[in-house]
């Protein structure tokens, strides 16, 4: 709760942009001071490589508009969207924890922005940042609970139910109820073919949680799409509001 009264009263402005990222918001006045001067604003375009997968980890995006996709690739060329990551966290949280030599390949899902920091001008300002240390670190933490979540998730809840937990994570991550995704974009993330992902949008259309555009999805009633979730979206729904999202 420290954290979100915090960012709730600061206003942070970098190279005239305003600074969005809940990390960088919750950092008391003397971090930002120490990492401010490394931080680079960059604008990030729809379906922008941030990490490739198996590369070192040169650069970490702390995200302040718009969401990025943990990728992994298998040997067979097949490749599977395993999380998402938005405002409240950062592109390369591995490196926060001393492994800069491997990464999944994240990319951009929506356009955005973010503020970019060299991996090593990082990890030689963490020392003196032990607030930053703490909550990337906790970040990493909740990060392998989701994705352990995510795995018993997809053996044993429906694909409307994982649908709507994913829509719902997606809209936390967002300033706007219109997510702009594509179904073979969301057919990927819940990790089953288009066609399945089609009728589970329409069960979800008729239930009135969403209406289902070319291209988007806008969350009409997000109480009604809480409802279809899986049980899963009560942990997600947790970790989201320690991270100052909206849930
Ligand atoms: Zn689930």
């Amino acid at each position: 709760l420290g954290n979100l009264k915090n960012h709730l009263v600061r206003e942070r402005v970098i190279h005239g942009q305003s600074v969005e990222n809940l990390v960088l918001l919750g950092l008391p006045d003397k971090e930002f001071s120490i990492l401010e001067p490394r931080l680079e604003y960059v604008q990030l375009e729809n379906a922008a490589v941030l990490e490739r997968e198996g590369a070192r980890i040169d650069e970490v995006f702390f995200i302040n508009h718009g969401i990025a996709l943990m990728v992994v690739e298998t040997i067979e060329g097949k490749s599977v969207e395993v999380g998402l990551i938005g405002r409240g966290s950062m592109v390369g949280l591995q490196a926060a924890a001393g492994m800069d030599d491997f990464t999944h390949g994240v990319t951009m899902l929506t356009a955005g922005n973010g503020l970019r920091v060299a991996t090593g001008a990082l990890q030689e300002s963490l020392p003196s940042m032990p607030e930053l240390r703490r909550m990337l670190l906790r970040r990493l933490a909740i990060r392998s609970v989701e994705l352990a979540q995510n795995a018993a998730c997809n053996r044993i809840h429906s694909v409307k139910a994982r649908l709507a937990r994913l829509l719902l994570t997606m809209h936390n991550r967002l300033d706007t109820d219109l997510i702009s995704t594509t179904q073979h974009a969301l057919s990927r993330m819940v990790g089953t073919d288009r066609p399945t992902v089609t009728l589970s949008l329409s069960s979800l259309q008729q239930d009135g949680a969403i209406e289902v555009g070319y291209a988007s999805i806008n969350i009409s009633k997000r109480k009604k799409l809480e409802k279809q979730a899986c049980a899963c979206y009560l942990i997600s729904k947790r970790f989201d509001a320690e991270l100052g999202l909206r849930t």
